[in-house]
């Protein structure tokens, strides 16, 4: 009898599994965009290989590639190009936006005079020339200049000119969160699995991901001007890393938004207790014990004073140089996820939850499993 009862209950079990997987996901289509090709070789290297950055890229995308094919066989990867081919950034952008897809990653390799430079970092859009951001900007988009009528293809939009952002500057804000999100977690996996030199998440104006209508992302992977950056970026070693890398950043990045979906049923991940070490800042520190459900409508690389949005009050905290902008305070997921739809409605398209335990953000798995416990 007691046999019987525990088939019924696998039975149970494997039907609400079922039901589960079923679902919707939120990344169902990824574009790979490997940099450059064809005529465009990329940064050329310190010349002691024979494989320049287009290489590199490519080899990278494509295993990349692999890795999200194995592990989620329904999803949908578009390449901007499987071989030594050029396609123009324009091409790519417009592949992009025509496959509807949920995520645009290009990959690139940095270069630079000096050869003590090093380290990876993650471009998402932004709108000002700085000096952190100049030299990437000019070095990624300057193949424009590759094509007869960039002029016309390209809005008149010139890499070198700082005024020319200006006509560039769409205010196309609405997956910067996103974009942000799926950096830093790139970053994250560069630094702490692969330990790379974080170079950071910058805001840089590129046209790969200014044209991209989803979240996007420009992943610089090293210097190949560094020779040891170089050598472990022509290694198959150091290339399955990379892409090992930034394919854990995309099944976090995925798990994280299908976790804070309005859309999607909530199935907690049994596992993983790690707490984030992240702190609210003291000014709008909350005193409320226990688990905590906000909604996060807003990121930006400078501290602004906010009062309220939709007559929710803001509240900040900082994390990895970013101020996060959250309203709604809940206990119960459900109620925040109410939130997040009106602010989704409200124009906030990429309002997600959020989880804090004691003024520490959490993962949303981690704060269900904590309440279960209580
Ligand atoms: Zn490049």
């Amino acid at each position: 009898m007691k046999r019987h009862y525990f088939i019924f209950l696998a039975l149970i079990m494997l039907f609400f599994a079922s039901s589960v997987l079923a679902q919707k996901s939120v990344v169902q289509t990824i574009v790979l965009d490997a940099g450059h090709g064809g005529i465009d070789s990329g940064a050329p290297g310190t010349g002691r290989y024979a494989k320049t950055e287009k290489h590199i890229a490519l080899d990278v995308t494509l295993k990349l590639g692999e890795y999200l094919k194995a592990a989620y066989p329904e999803m949908k990867i578009v390449y901007t190009r499987t071989n030594d081919t050029f396609p123009t950034l324009k091409d790519r952008t417009d592949l992009a936006n025509n496959s509807n897809a949920d995520l645009f990653i290009s990959i690139h390799c940095d270069s630079f005079t000096k050869t003590s430079a090093k380290g990876s970092s993650s471009h998402v859009m932004g709108l000002r020339y700085t000096e952190a951001n100049l030299r990437v900007a000019q070095k990624e988009n300057s193949v424009i200049f590759l094509e007869d009528n960039y002029e016309e293809n390209y809005d008149g939009f010139d890499p070198n000119s700082p005024e020319s952002i200006i006509a560039f500057s769409l205010s196309q804000t609405t997956y910067l969160d996103q974009s942000i999100l799926i950096a830093q977690k790139i970053q994250e996996q560069f630094r702490e699995r692969v330990n790379r030199t974080d170079r950071g998440v910058k805001q840089t104006p590129l046209w790969v991901t200014r044209a991209t209508n989803m979240p996007s992302v420009l992943v610089e992977l090293g210097f190949i001007s560094n020779p040891s950056e170089e050598d472990f970026l022509n290694s198959e070693i150091g290339q399955s890393y990379m892409a090992s890398a930034i394919f854990r950043a995309i099944k976090d990045y995925k798990k994280e938004l299908e976790l804070s979906s309005p859309n999607l049923a909530v199935t907690p991940v049994l596992n993983e207790t790690k707490i984030d070490s992240t702190k609210l800042l003291p000014k709008n520190e909350t005193t409320q014990k226990g688990v905590i459900f906000k909604v996060q409508i807003k990121t930006s690389l400078e501290d602004k004073e906010i009062a309220s949005i939709m007559n929710f009050k803001v509240d900040v905290f900082k994390e990895k140089n970013m101020f996060k902008y959250t309203i709604g305070n809940e206990m119960q997921l459900e109620k925040a996820k109410e939130i997040q739809k009106i602010a989704v409605e409200n124009g906030y398209k990429d309002a997600f939850v959020i989880a804090f335990l004691n003024n520490k953000k959490i993962g949303i798995s981690d704060a269900i499993n904590f309440q279960k416990q209580q």
